[in-house]
């Protein structure tokens, strides 16, 4: 059966369309700019060229069916017709408390990611209007809800409440939610394929480091911690993202520069993490990495390091969290791709958990491998995720 994988973002509509019994993927695509000036649709079948045009996009609803229309092209599309399209997989960012995996939507469910709008404000409705549209334009199709938050809701208490007044979580269910689940579900599962082991007896520290990044400790195949929160701009140094902040640099910079704090909020989002750190030079590994190896360019020097350190203390906090790791594992952009990286956060700090990394191994990119030497005491991994396939296999499961 052909499952649609759809993440439908506030200007944007990601999608594939992957085969469900063998698992490939037979298209993907992209709309953009959806209900701005120039948008575009993209659209690449499995092992055939790319295609683009600019179309106008007023509304999601039109979005999507641009995106039937050209899976169905009959030049130039992968399937006769939409009854060849079996189930819609949506990637949901917040399931609140209530959703603890993948669910059928129905009118109830609905409403309730609609209610946890308000801890997602910019991706829920955005996911809402995704699940609309395509209702409207496939009726009788069934459609399931993939949570980000979803693999996180294992954690114990100590791990999800803040220090804070505990009336805030009874009264407004603040706490720490976590983000990525389904690509550190995914990538935890393949390490214990890889490591030949059940992931029921491992403990593994997931380090999912892309333009958003998080790391979560997963014991014996259940997240115990994760570090996004309440909202995904806790925890690392990311592209844009501060993480960890003391909550009185939100005053203090409010008293200086008289700026509020929506406009402060938005500064940690999008104008930190190493875009910030760099002095504003690039919020991209590979220009970071690049003037930093070429030029010894310190903006990017303070920002890379100030990156790995982060992520190390992370990776320690979980292996005490823990009581133990087995294997850390690297996945996104950042973790698959940049060797740099990789020998920065393990070569110089991870030495006292007896990991040693097998450069040559650590060399190679874009499949799964072992890059410790056989002697690491905790072996290291690199998994590169595949947050759709993930998503195409819940929805499967679910309507079989
Ligand atoms: P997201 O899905 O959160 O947008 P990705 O997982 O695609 O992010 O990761 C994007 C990041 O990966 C970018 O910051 C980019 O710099 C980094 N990246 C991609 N390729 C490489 C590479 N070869 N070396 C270093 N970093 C890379």
């Amino acid at each position: 059966m052909n499952i649609l994988v759809i993440n439908s973002g506030s200007s944007s509509l990601k999608f594939q369309l992957i085969d469900a019994d063998t698992e490939e993927l037979i298209a993907k695509g992209l709309c953009e700019r959806i209900g701005i000036d120039a948008s575009q649709i993209s659209f690449t079948p499995a092992g055939g060229a790319k295609q683009k045009k600019q179309v106008p996009m007023a509304d999601h609803r039109e979005a999507i069916r641009l995106m039937l229309d050209v899976l169905t092209n009959p030049e130039t599309g992968v399937v006769k017709d939409l009854s060849q399209i079996g189930a819609v997989g949506h990637r949901i960012v917040h399931g609140g408390e209530k959703f603890s995996g993948a669910t059928l939507i129905t009118p109830e469910v609905e409403n309730e990611i609609a209610a946890c709008s308000d801890l997602a404000p910019l991706h829920n409705p955005a996911n809402l209007i995704g699940i609309r549209a395509c209702k409207a334009l496939m009726p009788g199709v069934p459609m399931v809800a993939v949570f980000d938050t979803a693999f996180h809701q294992t954690m114990p208490e100590e791990a999800y409440l803040y220090g804070i007044p505990y009336r805030y979580y009874e009264q407004y269910r603040i706490r720490r939610y976590g983000f990525h689940g389904t690509s550190h579900d995914y990538v935890s599962k393949r390490a214990a394929a890889v490591l030949g082991r059940p992931v029921e007896e491992l403990k593994l520290i997931v380090c999912h480091l892309g333009n958003g990044a998080s790391v979560s400790a997963v014991k014996y195949g259940k997240c115990v911690d994760t570090s996004m929160g309440l909202t995904p701009l806790e925890g690392l140094i990311m592209g844009t993202r501060s993480g960890d902040v003391d909550p009185a640099v939100i005053e203090f910079i409010a008293h200086k520069e008289g700026k509020s704090i929506e406009e402060i909020t938005n500064m940690l989002n999008k104008e930190s993490g190493v875009l910030g750190l760099s002095d504003g030079f690039s919020s991209d590994f590979r220009d970071l990495e690049d003037a930093w190896e070429k030029e010894k360019n310190p903006n990017a020097a303070r920002a890379l390091k100030a990156y790995a350190l982060r992520t190390a203390k992370y990776v320690g906090a979980y292996a005490a969290a823990m009581n133990g790791v087995d294997a850390v594992c690297f996945t996104a952009g950042v973790g698959e791709n940049s060797p740099i990286m990789r020998t920065m956060i393990c070569g110089d700090y991870l030495g006292y958990l007896g990991i040693t990394l097998d450069e040559e191994a650590n060399a190679k990119r874009g499949k799964d491998m072992v890059i410790s030497t056989p002697e690491s005491a905790t072996k290291v991994l690199v998994i590169p995720t595949n947050e759709e396939l993930a998503i195409a296999r819940q929805t499967y499961a679910l309507i079989k």
